[in-house]
C-alpha cells in the first residue's frame, strides 16, 4: 500500500484575533483551533490542515502555514470574510471574556477532505460543530486514533450528536470545567469515568496552567504544566498542545498508553513556549532541538 499524503489531517476553525491582556493588544492577528495545532503538529509529522477563510485572508498568514511545511490542500478559500473573535484576559489571566464572534464563512463551513487526507492514520478533530465533526467521520477510512475536542457551546446547545462523536473517537480532551458540566460530576475522576463510559479510551482533562490528567479505565497519569516565568497570551494553549500531542503520536507511529504519556509531554512543552507570544510567533521561531532541550529539563524537575 503506497503511503498517505498526510499523517495526520487536522479540521477546525481559522479565525482573525483581536485578544487584548492587562497589559498588550493584538489586533488581526492569525488564530483559530486548527491553525494553532497544525503549526504544532508540524513540528513532529507531515499534517493536513482542513478549515475555511475567506478571500480577505492575508498572504502572509497563509505563508507563515507554508513555511512550517502544513499540507494547505484541504483549505478552503470562500467568497466573503475570514471568521473573526476578539476576546479580554482579566487582570490574573485566568478569566477570558469574549468581545466578539463574526462567523462570516465559518458560518456555511463543510469540512470536505481531500482524497488524499482520508487515509491518514490520525485524526484530530478540533473543537467545531459535533455535527460537522460527524462528517468528518463518515469521509474517513479507519484511522488508527482519532481525538477530538470540543467546548461548553455544544455540551448546551447539541449535546446529542456530541455524544455520538465521544462514542466514535479513541480520546476525549475537555477542559475540567467542560468535563463537569457534561457529566455533572464535580470529582474529575467521576467525571472521566462517566465519559470513559461513552466508548472512548483516554480522557484527557486540561487544567489550563495547572497541567493535565490522562484517564483510562484502569489509570490515571498526571502531567505538570512547564513552570514558565512570564506569558503572553494563553489563547490555543490547549489547541497547540493537542496539536503537539498528535503530531509527536503520529511520528511515534504508535497509539498505546506509554506512547500517549510521551506525546503528552511534547504537547504540552509545545504549548508552553506557545503563550511566550501571541499567535503563532513564538512558534514561528521553534525547533525540534530547543523543543527537546525544554523536554529534557522538564522530565528533570518531574524526577522523584
Ligand atoms: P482556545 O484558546 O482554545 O479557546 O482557542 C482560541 C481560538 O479559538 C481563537 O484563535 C479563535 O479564533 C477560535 N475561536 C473562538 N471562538 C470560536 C468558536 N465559537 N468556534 C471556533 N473557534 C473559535
Amino acid at each position: 500500500m503506497s503511503k498517505p499524503a498526510v499523517d495526520l489531517t487536522i479540521v477546525g476553525s481559522i479565525g482573525i484575533d483581536t485578544i487584548e491582556t492587562p497589559t498588550e493588544k493584538q489586533e488581526e492577528i492569525l488564530g483559530g483551533s486548527v491553525s494553532y495545532a497544525c503549526a504544532a503538529a508540524s513540528f513532529f509529522t507531515h499534517t493536513g490542515m482542513v478549515g475555511v477563510v475567506g478571500t480577505d485572508f492575508p498572504q502572509e498568514y497563509r505563508d507563515t502555514w507554508i513555511h512550517m511545511n502544513i499540507d494547505l490542500q484541504g483549505l478552503q478559500t470562500v467568497e466573503g470574510k475570514t471568521f473573526r473573535w476578539s476576546g479580554v484576559y482579566e487582570e490574573n489571566m485566568d478569566n477570558r471574556r469574549t468581545l466578539s464572534t463574526e462567523l462570516n464563512v465559518f458560518e456555511t463551513f463543510s469540512p470536505e477532505l481531500p482524497e488524499d487526507y482520508r487515509e491518514a492514520p490520525y485524526l484530530f478533530l478540533g473543537n467545531i460543530h459535533p455535527a460537522l465533526q460527524l462528517h468528518v467521520l463518515e469521509q474517513v477510512r479507519n484511522p488508527r486514533f482519532i481525538l477530538i475536542d470540543t467546548m461548553d457551546l455544544w455540551i448546551n446547545i447539541d449535546k446529542e450528536d456530541l455524544t455520538k462523536v465521544i462514542g466514535k473517537c479513541h480520546m476525549l480532551t475537555l477542559n475540567e470545567s467542560e468535563a463537569q458540566l457534561f457529566t455533572g460530576e464535580h470529582s474529575l475522576s467521576q467525571a472521566a469515568q462517566h465519559l470513559l463510559g461513552l466508548g472512548p479510551e483516554y480522557v484527557l482533562i486540561k487544567k489550563g496552567g495547572n497541567g493535565s490528567m490522562l484517564f483510562t479505565k484502569e489509570d490515571i497519569f498526571l502531567l505538570h504544566a512547564y513552570p514558565l516565568e512570564s506569558f503572553k497570551d494563553p489563547t490555543g494553549a490547549g489547541d497547540t498542545f493537542a496539536g503537539g500531542l498528535m503530531g509527536a503520536l503520529a511520528a511515534s507511529g504508535r497509539t498505546d498508553r506509554e506512547a500517549i504519556r510521551q506525546a503528552m509531554v511534547y504537547g504540552s512543552i509545545v504549548a508552553s513556549f506557545g503563550v511566550e507570544e501571541f499567535s503563532l510567533e513564538r512558534l514561528k521561531q521553534l525547533d525540534r532541538n530547543k523543543i527537546e532541550v525544554r523536554v529534557e529539563e522538564f522530565k528533570a524537575m518531574c524526577k522523584l
